[in-house]
């Protein structure tokens, strides 16, 4: 039987090395697509000599120059750290746009399906919690943050047009919080930056006065879910993925210096505009689309696979 062959944009990736990973071992062959502005070829190592597997470093926002046919498109290509999708706004927001635009041309010329990894911030700072999927949101167009929410927003509307004009298979999925190895030390999202921080003894720094809430989940979770949106019969509407146990920032941050055995101490530092004041899925639509899939790996199981990613990162670096 011919194997299925899978596009990964973004594949260099927290996500999509992960994900790249999970389809070589269901047997695909998968061609990932990187510009690697955060990306990293290390988090390959384990499959860049895989014969199926093949790196193919480009920007998303040119046209897709690959001839093959191609059955599956996971569009992973873009940065989601606050810190780093603001250093770049505007490519940013071409990423997610023309980037999904071109990814669509080629689904549409090849026939492909295509999943679009969008996320919570589509619901910007909510004022409905847990949010379901249909809930419009209360995003600032013209923020900080606008350059990721809108940027993804303007992608979903994009899936959302491809379907309903030419009938390509498409999927939305809006992914909350996920943590796992693989994040980049230097990352800025909360959770590698207060495990660094802790396996440092340094202050963990709390942006605000801590209460904001936030849902996290782990990779192989997410990966579970990616792979079930892709089976046939599965909707076209947007599906939220994620773990519906909500923590303050606060709590978060003590758990990470119990985890780590940490010495290390809370600082507090003004809190950046339009950051999310609660955020939590409702994950209804998920449980009944993909065969009842819900989260397995608790907070505490998951962060500890993650610390024990970063201690061993650092030991590695300093011996
Ligand atoms: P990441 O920054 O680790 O990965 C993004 C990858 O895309 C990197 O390898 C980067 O080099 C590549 N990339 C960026 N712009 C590109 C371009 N123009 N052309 C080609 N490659 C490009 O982020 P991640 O956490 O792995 O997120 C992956 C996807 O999932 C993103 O689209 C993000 O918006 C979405 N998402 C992630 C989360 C999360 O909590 N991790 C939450 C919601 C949505
Ligand atoms: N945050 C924090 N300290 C940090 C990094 C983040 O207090 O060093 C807060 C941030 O302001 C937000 C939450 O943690 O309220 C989650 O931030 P992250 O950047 O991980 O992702 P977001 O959900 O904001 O996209």
């Amino acid at each position: 039987m011919k194997k299925v062959t899978a596009i990964v944009a973004g594949g260099a990736g927290f996500i999509g090395s992960h994900l790249c990973l999970r389809l070589l071992e269901l047997g695909r062959r998968v061609i990932a697509i990187d510009n690697l502005s955060t990306g990293n070829i290390d988090n390959l190592n384990q499959i860049q000599w895989n014969p199926n597997f093949e790196l193919v470093i480009s920007d998303i926002v040119n046209p897709i120059n690959i001839t093959m046919p191609v059955q599956e498109i996971y569009n992973m290509a873009c940065p989601a750290s606050p810190l780093k999708y603001q250093s770049n706004p505007i490519e940013t927001f071409r990423t997610s746009t023309i980037g999904s635009y071109n990814l669509l041309e080629f689904a549409r010329h090849h026939n492909s399906r295509i999943l679009l990894a969008s996320t919570s911030e589509v619901y910007g700072d909510s004022l409905k919690s847990p949010q379901t999927e249909d809930y419009f949101g209360n995003v600032n167009p013209i923020g900080i943050r606008s350059c990721y929410d809108e940027g993804k927003r303007g992608a979903e509307s994009l899936f959302a047009d491809y379907n309903r004009c030419y009938g390509v298979d498409t999927r939305i999925v809006r992914i909350f919080n996920t943590y796992g190895p693989r994040m980049m030390s230097d990352d800025g999202r909360v959770i590698p930056s207060f495990i660094n921080q802790a396996l440092h003894g340094e202050p963990l720094t709390i942006n605000g006065d801590g209460s904001q809430t936030r849902a996290f989940m782990f990779i192989d979770d997410l990966i579970d879910a990616l792979m079930l949106m892709m089976r046939d019969g599965v909707t076209h509407m947007p599906v939220n993925l994620g773990n519906p146990t909500e923590i303050t920032i606060n709590s978060l941050a003590s758990i990470i210096i119990d985890a780590t055995g940490s010495k290390s101490w809370t600082s507090y530092r003004p809190m950046p505009s339009d950051d999310p004041r609660k955020r939590c899925p409702d994950i209804s639509r998920a449980r009944s689309e993909l065969c009842g899939w819900s989260p397995r790996v608790s907070l505490s199981e998951g962060l500890e696979n993650t610390i024990n990613y970063f201690r061993k990162l650092h030991y590695d670096t300093v011996h």
